[in-house]
């Protein structure tokens, strides 16, 4: 394949985000929560579980310990069966008692609104950092999860495979405003029409703008009608 300008890529990124924002136009995490540590809590939990798990877990979590103070004076094995069907828990116990831990200490127990001191906390990426970015500081925050990579590689917008090679190539094509939306979008996207498996070419708006690298086949399954009820799908991730 020809290797594409920076005009022509930079064009082709707006007309996706811009089809992205009409079929998903509200698109938000999907993890409740209702305070900065809440959120991070969630998110730390949603690692290799699903949001809809971690939404079982965290009201019960969140009544019985409910700060980053009670976090960290909670006793480990109380906490390992309270987040038990979160998977992985004793991992996420040390994780959250890390992080609630390291607030305590380095920042007077409110979570940190900046992306280096977020990453050097305990038990926390860039992904779980620029989810608490994007969905609690009201800055820039873009999320690379396993769909975000799988979508930005099969429309040429990177040709990267590690995440934070990914989330610099996209914050270059896109505005700063744009990041968050973009990234839930892209992570919806990947939910309802372009999966792991079996990416839905045929029902996929985006098909014009996408050269859909690394995907073997154009599937057909599904309808005009089915894609209209995707896009009006569930708008959180
Ligand atoms: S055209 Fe195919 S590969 Fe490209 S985004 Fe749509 S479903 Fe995914």
């Amino acid at each position: 394949m020809a290797r594409e300008s920076r005009k022509s890529l930079l064009e082709r990124t707006a007309r996706i985000a811009a089809a992205l924002a009409r079929l998903y136009p509200e698109a938000r995490i999907s993890l409740d929560f209702r305070t900065p540590w809440e959120c991070l809590a969630a998110t730390i939990l949603s690692a290799q579980c699903t949001d809809q798990r971690v939404n079982q877990v965290t009201p019960r979590l969140f009544a019985e310990v409910p700060d980053v103070r009670a976090m960290d004076a909670a006793p480990a094995g109380r906490l390992e069966r309270l987040i038990v069907g979160a998977g992985f828990f004793r991992q996420k116990t040390r994780a959250l008692k890390g992080a609630a831990h390291a607030i305590l200490e380095r920042f007077g127990g409110e979570v940190p609104s900046r992306m280096e001191d977020l990453v050097a906390l305990p038990g926390v990426g860039r992904k779980t950092a620029n989810v608490l970015l994007g969905h609690v500081f009201g800055q820039p925050g873009l999320v690379v999860d396993t769909h975000v990579r799988r979508l930005a590689r099969r429309m040429g917008l990177t040709c990267e495979f590690d995440p934070d090679k990914i989330e610099r190539d996209l914050q270059a094509l896109l505005k700063s405003a744009e990041w968050t939306r973009f990234s839930m979008r892209l992570i919806l996207h990947g939910r309802v029409i372009c999966g792991a498996r079996r990416p839905r070419c045929g029902a996929c708006a985006l098909a014009v703008d996408c050269p859909r690298i690394g995907v073997a086949g154009v599937s057909r399954a599904g309808s005009g009608a089915k894609k209209r009820k995707d896009g009006a799908a569930n708008q959180r991730v």
